[in-house]
């Protein structure tokens, strides 16, 4: 629920926007309700819902019943208003999704891409595929309200730039936002992919817990940082960065990013992979390794659970600093299931402070391989609906 916002006698339209996150949460209201939740006069609410109908974001429904029996006109939000472009870009492969305003997946296509190909040849194939949606879901161009787009490494916020990412080459400092927003002809946002899936996840299925880290375990590791309910990016975009944490006694494997025992060296499902080929398995990447854990592989069971038990020991430090109510856990090597969980929780509830894990719950990734463009999706969606951004766009509209 929005806070009220003083009444403006004037007959601007501004206000709309906080009109509109009122309706946000779905359920249709009749004029009076929205007069007694705003406390705006009868005229400037009137000239506020307009302007929202106007643009179709607001909808009339099917009536209620009201205490004269005759039908009062609601209204609702429209969540298929605009549509949203959303792309998760992981190492190996991608997914691309066109949503509607509520996260809701009008279409979708994943597919191997991998993203050492080079910035180029990545976003062309994302520019084809997104046009191949829109055509399959029967949607305009003209509808897109934004594109959200995950990378598999460090993104600077401010300028949606990856800096510097390890395993990226071409993609370091290359404008992504523009290149993308000059073809498919719309604003783009763009953060790392573990971000984007701690939003999703929040945002989608976790909104009740204020305080929440999603690992993400892939070729790679990460995570992302919910803190009251918001993404904690860090002063340039890279907290949460623990895959490349040094874990004791690896000082011989060397990581990708030139330094020695990291995490993701040493628990990353690139690095499971390998091992488990290096003893005779037929693993090239994380998910073989998955595929080896459900056919009840003992020695692939018995590296992811080591593998939980080395990621635990970082964030067992994670969980003593930060404090969450909630890890989640994702990633390709998350389908590997109880094992992985198993060995994490093992070493964080006998690692961490007994307060800090007193209400502390470990789970598995509810949105599965979905969290990170439902994440990219609400990005974009919580900017194009903030309040401000909505008169802005109601202004700009009517002339104003
Ligand atoms: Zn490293």
């Amino acid at each position: 629920m929005t806070e009220s916002t003083p009444i403006d006698t004037g007959s601007s339209a501004t206000g709309a926007g906080a009109l509109l996150s009122i309706l946000r949460d779905g359920r249709p209201r009749t004029r009076a309700e929205l007069a007694q939740l705003t406390g705006w006069a009868r005229s400037t609410l009137s000239l506020r819902l307009d302007a929202l109908l106007n643009q179709r974001w607001v909808v009339p429904t099917d009536g209620a019943i009201s205490s004269g029996g005759r039908p009062a006109t609601t209204f609702a939000f429209n969540q298929s208003a605009r549509i949203v472009l959303a792309a998760d870009l992981g190492v190996t492969h991608a997914r691309l999704a066109v949503t509607d305003l509520a996260t809701m997946v009008l279409a979708e296509r994943s597919a191997e891409l991998p993203i050492d190909r080079g910035p180029v040849h990545v976003l062309t194939w994302l520019v084809g595929t997104f046009h191949e949606l829109l055509a399959e879901c029967g949607r305009d161009a003209g509808d897109v309200c934004g594109i959200g787009v995950g990378l598999p490494g460090p993104v600077e916020h401010d300028t949606g730039k990856p800096v510097n990412p390890p395993i990226m080459p071409g993609w370091d400092r290359f404008a992504v936002p523009e290149w993308l927003g000059e073809r498919l002809g719309a604003p783009v946002l763009v953060d790392n992919d573990v971000n984007i899936m701690a939003l999703g996840e929040y945002w989608a299925v976790r909104s009740q817990v204020e305080h929440m880290i999603f690992v993400k375990i892939g070729t790679g590791v990460g995570c992302g940082i919910i803190s009251e309910g918001r993404l904690h990016r860090g002063a340039q975009g890279a907290a949460g960065d623990i895959g490349h944490i040094r874990v004791p006694s690896f000082e011989d494997v060397t990581c990708r990013c030139g330094n020695t025992g990291c995490l993701e060296a040493v628990a990353g499902g690139g690095a499971l992979a390998a091992r488990l080929r290096a003893a005779g398995e037929d693993t090239s990447v994380s998910r073989d390794v998955v595929h080896l854990v459900r056919a009840g592989n003992i020695r692939a069971v018995q590296a992811v659970r080591q593998a939980g038990r080395e990621i635990g020991t970082v964030l067992a430090s994670v969980v003593n600093f930060f404090n969450p109510s909630l890890i989640v856990v994702g990633g390709d090597l998350a389908e590997a299931g109880e094992h992985l969980l198993a060995g994490i929780r093992e070493v964080i509830y006998s690692r961490s402070l007994p307060l800090a894990t007193q209400h502390l719950g470990i789970l598995a990734s509810e949105l599965g391989d979905r969290a990170g463009v439902t994440g990219a999706a609400v990005m974009v969606i919580e900017q194009v609906l903030a309040p401000e951004a909505v008169d802005q766009a109601v202004m700009a509209l009517s002339g104003g």
